[in-house]
């Protein structure tokens, strides 16, 4: 039992309070005002340019591509105007030797081709639409105003936003190095190529992925809501809202419709306290922050993303097994180990290796409520590479991971509950008809069991949330937020052309 006692009083670091929620949201909301005010802030709140959402009764046919890592996608989107909408796709991977290319150009060139190969096999009508006419600055030659299709272009990596359909690069990720892009507008390289195909695209919106989120909800939602908040919890955390256009105050660069007296503000909340007012800092939090790339940084993200969260289960549990008061994963007496063999681990196992263990397990571990815990031992297993482990094993092994679980979906509620209060949409005279909706993606929030319980419960602790206001919060999930999210944003954007 001594293990049990351990793990329990282990889990208790991991609680976050209702007092200690009520205290980061406000801070949240704090530092949502500062990031409003000026640039080089914790949450950066970049405006989006996109300056309203839709209600679902929007239709057209419009193009996106998500290019983001190891693969380029390329999709149509046919929005029905009824909530619903059919999407095509396809998907190639980004040949390595262009990921590190001499020239832009050759990266741009590829996915352009990419473009012209799906419009051939999927949409061949309106190649037979060209007629030959003047060319237009920013449209391609040949074709017909109404034949030209608007592509949403959502581009997963730094970039320096200066208008709805462009940004410059700031820095390659995730493997890409072609020093030629730096510095340059992602979304005129693109149309380049694609007008040197004579494809009747036009490349109308650069696309953040929660942005994206935000809008594949609005469109979606029952009721002709809008949206007001997207939100992923996945292998990052971020979330972009509708914001007032008075309550941006720091200067903005580029061109925008300001009849609506809206923007979408992406948070980039990863960042929120990275000062840790606020935010829990168990030693467990500490240690992984140490030996991530990036101390010191993406703070909030580091409590509550799937990136994290089985790492910062594994620093517990190699802890605790270098603990010698505490028999946990080692030889020991396996009375109650119906695997019928004592308990090892060698240096190889995931369990010893940094960042080797995936936040699923936290959902196995949640799910797992069997006398026997069997799925979870497998898990413990294959995941951590814990040879039988007991049943006491996996019972420490399941209060641990909950309480890590609870509280990033708590810290979760906190985001959630400071957007709400900053944008006053709970205003108390509403009544429980006036719903505020959000929506949400990531495998965290959609596989986790309980993760918008916890969520929610957290925020009825607010003030000005309360019970009454937590009701009137509808969360959906939204998906493919750089499919239909990005046409969606190219359609918007269409309107100012
Ligand atoms: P991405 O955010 O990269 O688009 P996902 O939304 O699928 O993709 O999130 C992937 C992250 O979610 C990974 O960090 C993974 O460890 C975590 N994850 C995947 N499945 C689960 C699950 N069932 N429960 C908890 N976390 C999960």
């Amino acid at each position: 039992m001594a293990l049990l006692a351990e793990a329990k009083r282990i889990s208790a670091l991991f609680e976050f309070s209702d007092d200690d929620v009520r205290n980061a949201v406000v801070e949240f909301v704090t530092e949502m005002n500062e990031g409003l005010e000026k640039n080089g802030t914790t949450l950066s709140q970049i405006p989006t340019f996109v300056t309203g959402v839709p209600n679902g009764t929007e239709k057209g046919l419009y193009l996106a591509v998500d290019l983001g890592g190891t693969n380029f996608r390329v999709c149509s989107i046919q929005l029905h105007g009824d909530t619903t909408f059919t999407l095509t796709q396809s998907k190639v991977a980004i040949p390595k030797e262009l990921m590190v290319a001499e020239t832009a150009k050759e990266l741009f060139a590829f996915l352009a081709k990419q473009v012209e190969l799906f419009l051939k096999s999927h949409h061949e009508e309106h190649f037979e639409g060209r007629v030959e006419r003047h060319q237009t600055p920013g449209t391609p030659t040949g074709y017909e105003e109404e034949s030209i299709f608007r592509l949403g272009f959502t581009f997963s990596f730094p970039v320096h936003q200066t208008g709805i359909n462009s940004g410059t690069l700031i820095r390659w990720t995730k493997g890409f190095d072609i020093q030629d892009a730096v510095g340059k507008d992602v979304c005129a390289l693109l149309q380049e190529e694609l007008d040197l195909l004579k494809l009747p695209v036009k490349v109308s919106a650069l696309v953040n992925d929660t942005v994206g989120t935000l809008m594949a909800r609005s469109y979606t939602a029952p009721g002709k809501t809008d949206t007001l908040l997207g939100a992923i919890f996945g292998t990052g955390t971020n979330g972009a809202y509708v914001e007032t256009m008075s309550k941006i105050k720091k200067p903005l660069e580029g061109a925008y419709d300001s009849t609506t007296g809206q923007m979408v503000v992406n948070t980039e909340w990863g960042s929120f306290d990275n000062g840790l007012k606020v935010l829990p800092n168990t030693i467990y939090d500490q240690i992984l922050d140490k030996e991530s790339v990036n101390p010191g940084i993406q703070m909030f993200e580091k409590r509550i993303s799937g990136m994290f969260l089985g790492e910062i289960l594994r620093i517990v549990l190699d802890i605790m097994m270098g603990n010698s008061k505490n028999p946990f994963f080692t030889d020991k007496d396996s009375s109650s180990n119906d695997f019928g063999s004592t308990t090892v681990i060698d240096d190889n196992a995931p369990l010893k290796q940094q960042w080797a263990v995936d936040s699923s397990i936290l959902s196995v571990a949640q799910s797992d409520n069997s006398v026997g815990l069997r799925t979870l031992r497998q898990f413990i297993e294959k995941d951590l590479g814990v040879q039988a482990p007991s049943l006491e094993d996996a019972q420490a092994v399941k209060d641990i991971a909950h309480a890590i679980a609870k509280r990033a979906a708590r810290l979760a509620g906190v985001a959630v509950a400071g957007i709400i209060l900053h944008t006053g949409r709970l205003d108390p005279k509403g009544g429980p008809e006036d719903i505020v909706d959000i929506g949400v993606d990531g495998s965290l929030v959609e596989f986790y069991p309980g993760f918008e319980d916890y969520m929610r419960e957290a925020m009825r602790a607010v003030d000005g949330i309360g019970h009454a206001g937590e009701k009137r919060i509808r969360i959906g999930i939204a998906k493919d937020g750089s499919g239909v999210g990005a046409a969606l944003i190219a359609l918007v954007a269409a309107k100012l052309e």
